[in-house]
């Protein structure tokens, strides 16, 4: 087996293993896990990314901020840039959440190349998700705010992958949310 084969095995299997106990928002309860290999999935198959960096990156994406793993876990597993860009894709739990939501959007367009593909990634998967059903306890207001957000962010995230960007494009216009 080639060593990328090696490498993207070990991380999803740490992130399968950190993200364990966690479930996905949407009335089924999906496994956290299908979240960050769908994220790493979109950016290969669909985005054409083959940056093996930006692929673990994007399977360890949520592991800082949703579970015990620290930037020096990573660091120490899987070098200076992939903990890097996961650190730069993570927000500030311990900011309100309205000030976390405001910072991505101030934050997007001073990323590295190599989180914005991650954060356009995620926001395709997520938007994606709250259009195939509707999270436990959402109002469509509520999925409508987010699509807005969203948009916001993914305006300072331009210019980094017209595939992505095109189909981010397509979901906000369905919802008469201008980029
Ligand atoms: P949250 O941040 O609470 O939830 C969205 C996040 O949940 C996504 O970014 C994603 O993050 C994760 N997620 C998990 N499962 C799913 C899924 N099935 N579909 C999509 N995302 C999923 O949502 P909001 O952005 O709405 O949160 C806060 C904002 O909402 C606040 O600004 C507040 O003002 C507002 N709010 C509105 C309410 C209302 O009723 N209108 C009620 C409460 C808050 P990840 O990629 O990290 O998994
Ligand atoms: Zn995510």
């Amino acid at each position: 087996m080639n060593s990328g084969a090696t490498l993207l095995l070990e991380t999803v299997n740490f992130a399968a293993d950190k993200h364990r106990n966690q479930r996905r928002k949407d009335p089924e309860g999906t496994p956290y896990i299908n979240h960050p290999i769908g994220v790493a999935r979109i950016l290969s198959h669909e985005g054409g990314v083959t940056d093996i960096e930006v692929l673990q990156a994007a399977l360890l994406h949520d592991t800082v901020e949703d579970t015990d793993t620290t930037p020096a876990e990573l660091e120490a597993k899987f070098g200076p840039v992939v903990s890097r860009i996961v650190r730069e894709v993570t927000d500030d739990k311990s900011l309100p959440k309205q000030e976390r939501k405001h910072l991505q959007v101030e934050h997007a367009a001073h990323c590295s190349r190599q989180a914005k593909l991650v954060k356009l990634a995620d926001k395709l998967y997520n938007l994606r998700d709250l259009n195939r059903c509707t999270p436990v306890g959402w109002t469509a207001e509520r999925v409508q705010e987010y699509f807005l957000w969203a948009c916001e962010v993914v305006k300072g995230l331009k210019g980094t992958n017209p595939a992505l960007e095109e189909k981010l494009d397509e979901l906000f216009r369905q919802r008469g949310v201008q980029l």
